[in-house]
């Protein structure tokens, strides 16, 4: 992955001078803002990179307004003290967070990682290849371009959503636990919580439109199949 329109949203001056300075170094075009109007207010960032301490709204409300209104990712910058908010973030759609205070090689890595996820598949055009598509029921899965079709309609999931899906997919049927998909679809550092796991489950389901495609085994996890 090469330049990423970053969108910053952090009203601490110090932290974002040097944030803006550094990812324009490594190459990234910043796009800087204080407020979380002025986040709502831009358009056609690739990656926004988002405070959830500012003057004016809460990062969460934030968070939530940004991905109801498309997939771009979101890296959050928490402080230590925000432990709840990370969980909370993840609900609300957050890619990744990074606690501060953090490394810029860091935040650069975690950049490199989101977008590899979500930035590097073709964006434009109809280029979905039937051969490289999983079929599952009426489902069609194409993992090189991270598209989704239900019924020949376009799903448009979020990073996480996808991820989510794509292993469930790996082994239409079979019982996958919470603690093998958080290992799986989440890094290291997202564990705990486990209803993290619910929480984007039950997103996935209400996107698919039938909560017969992934079915909740009882105490142990989750599994994919096509609705009956
Ligand atoms: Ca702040």
């Amino acid at each position: 992955m090469g330049q990423v329109k970053l969108l910053l949203v952090e009203d601490d001056k110090a932290i974002a001078d040097s944030l803006v300075e550094g990812l324009t170094a490594a190459g990234h075009t910043v796009v800087h803002v204080t407020t979380g109007a002025g986040a709502l207010a831009e358009r056609g960032q690739e990656l926004v990179l988002l405070d959830l301490g500012l003057p004016d709204m809460d990062g969460r409300d934030v968070c939530r307004e940004l991905r109801q209104r498309s997939t771009t990712p979101i890296i959050m910058l928490t402080a230590r003290s925000e432990e709840f908010d990370r969980v909370l973030g993840l609900e609300l759609g957050a890619d990744d967070y990074v606690t501060k205070p953090f490394s810029l090689r860091e935040l650069v890595a975690r950049i490199r990682a989101v977008g590899r996820r979500t930035l590097d598949g073709p964006l434009t055009g109809d280029d979905t290849d039937p051969a490289a598509a999983q079929l599952i029921g009426s489902m069609e899965l194409d993992r090189r371009t991270r598209r989704v079709r239900v019924d020949n309609e376009e799903i448009i999931l979020t990073a996480k959503e996808f991820d989510l899906l794509a292993f469930l997919a790996n082994d239409v049927g079979a019982v996958l636990t919470r603690t093998e998909i958080l290992e799986n679809v989440w890094d290291a550092h997202w564990y705990g919580p486990t209803k993290t796991v619910d929480a984007h489950v039950a997103s996935l389901r209400k996107k698919l439109g039938d909560h017969g495609w992934i079915e909740a085994v009882r105490g142990v996890g989750f599994r994919l199949e096509a609705p009956k």
